[in-house]
């Protein structure tokens, strides 16, 4: 695709086609409702005016419905997987006024830092001793005097670390929106996501939190992945910040963000994220975001885009407590982050509020996360395979569609686990989680179970990083 077919503005955001969707969809009757559901359960997905009548919900009974339907896309999609990752914020200088972030360049309580190329590579060396396989890595939007080579040279640092236990075989970015050209750089730095939040996509609200710097220019972002999928990065993510403005608009805008690209590119996003805001230093609107997300509303948010996109990944971040990611991973989430530090140095200094992006809800270790979700029956995955096999963007809708997806994740979920039960858990953990695989292989039908016992064979004679 040549880059002036790239979009250049955000008009597939049509603000007037929610506003008439959201006022049918809450006349919605309770048989529309519950046909609704029936659909959501084909697996098929739902259109705008679907998603805007399940955003009106408020009857208990119609609710309760919701989630259960939203639990068994969530099984019959993704099993018990439940695939790991770590941030890794490299810097935090910033020349945007974005008021609910610390990393504001206004922000004088923050101290400012950028890791050099050492620090990037003790951080990484750190993450991957407690058994880490995939990185989000993460920046303000201003770099060093290198400029964007800092990006790429951080990429290529974190790849060029290899410890006795192993290595980091994904590294996911969120940086600023690029050019087609940057892009292609990104692509060619063997990036897995490319991950940019919309934070909020009401052009009016934008521009009230947005206050200074090259990030006020909305269609420059919400056309980012636009130029991204253009120079062939097909694993992209997006979200809404929730909080800035009604999130039934947020679900609403972000569905046509992603029928968008279904129809430039002929695939959506790979990941959906939902950050809530969080309190963070030196920011009152974080404190009190104007239209604050409660938790029954963010069940419904986790339920509803299960079924509007079941094949989409949907991540949650640290910014949520232990208590409520126990419960959302029941209604949708297939990636959480564990172990999280949101300060450049995080991991190998001090976790330091005064350097952070915003403060953490769940100040728990990888290891004491790893067995939360193995008490709820979950295989924490550290797969890496989809991406290194060159299952992306279509190649990797393409296979999850008709459910064969599972062939690949079953197996390297259990592989990937039993390396980290290996190397690096605790022995009471590895005996847990032993336990765990032994019971999902025995559950499992008998060709995935012998693909699985193989490959969990494997990783017990030595051999590392098996996968299918
Ligand atoms: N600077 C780049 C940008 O803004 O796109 C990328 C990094 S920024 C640190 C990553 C994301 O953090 C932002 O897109 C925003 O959604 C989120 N964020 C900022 N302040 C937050 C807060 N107080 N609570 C939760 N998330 C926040
Ligand atoms: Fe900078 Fe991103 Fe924070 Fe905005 S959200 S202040 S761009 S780091």
């Amino acid at each position: 695709m040549s880059d002036a077919s790239v979009a250049q503005t955000g008009d597939f955001i049509q603000d007037g086609v929610i506003a008439q969707v959201l006022d049918r969809g809450a006349a919605a009757s309770p048989t529309e409702i519950r046909e609704i559901l029936a659909k959501a359960l084909e697996l098929k997905g739902l259109s705008l005016s679907d998603v805007a009548a399940l955003s009106k919900l408020r009857d208990p009974e119609l609710c309760h419905a919701l989630f259960e339907a939203a639990r068994a896309v969530k099984e019959r999609i993704y099993g018990t997987r439940m695939v790991l990752f770590a941030p890794l914020y490299i810097s935090n200088l910033c020349n945007n006024e974005c008021l609910y972030c610390a990393f504001r360049a206004s922000n004088r309580e923050l101290e400012r830092r950028a890791l050099s190329r050492d620090d990037i590579t003790r951080e990484v060396e750190e993450l991957v001793d407690q058994g880490h396989k995939r990185v989000l890595m993460v920046a303000g939007e201003r770099y060093p005097q290198e400029g964007f080579r800092y990006v790429l040279d951080a990429i290529d640092a974190i790849y060029a670390v290899k410890r006795p236990k192993g290595e980091i075989r994904r590294v996911n970015v969120n940086v600023a929106p690029l050019s087609v050209d940057e892009f292609r750089e990104l692509k060619a730095a063997r990036i897995g996501t490319f991950q940019l939040f919309q934070e909020t996509y009401h052009r009016g609200v934008y521009a009230e939190v947005h206050r200074g710097g090259p990030k006020r220019n909305y269609d420059f972002r919400v056309t980012a992945m636009d130029r991204a999928m253009a120079a062939g990065i097909d694993d992209v993510g997006i979200g809404p910040l929730l909080g800035l403005a009604d999130w039934r608009f947020e679900i609403l805008a972000l569905l046509q963000h992603i029928h968008h690209l279904e129809e430039r590119f002929g695939v959506g996003p790979h990941t959906i994220s939902i950050p809530r805001i969080e309190p963070a230093c030196g920011s009152d609107m974080a404190t009190r975001p104007p239209n604050e997300v409660s938790d029954d509303d963010f069940r419904k948010i986790v339920a509803i885009l299960r079924l509007a996109v079941p094949y989409t990944g949907l991540i949650l971040s640290t910014r949520e407590s232990a208590a409520m990611r126990h419960e959302l991973i029941g209604l949708g989430i297939s990636q959480v982050s564990a172990g999280s530090r949101t300060n450049p140095g995080g991991y190998t200094e001090r976790e330091d509020e005064q350097a952070a992006q915003f403060h953490l809800g769940d100040h728990r270790s990888l290891e004491e996360v790893v067995v939360d979700l193995m008490s709820m029956g979950h295989i924490p995955s550290f797969c890496t395979g989809c991406y290194r096999m060159g299952r992306t963007g279509k190649d990797f809708m393409d296979l999850a569609r008709p459910g064969d997806i599972r062939r690949h994740c079953d197996p390297n979920g259990l592989s990937t686990f039993l390396e980290y039960l290996i190397d690096f858990a605790s022995p009471e953990t590895r005996q847990m989680g032993e336990r765990l695989i032994q019971d999902k292989i025995e559950r499992m039908a008998p060709i995935p179970r012998a693909v699985s016992q193989k490959l969990v064979e494997r990783v017990r004679s030595g051999q590392r990083d098996a996968y299918v």
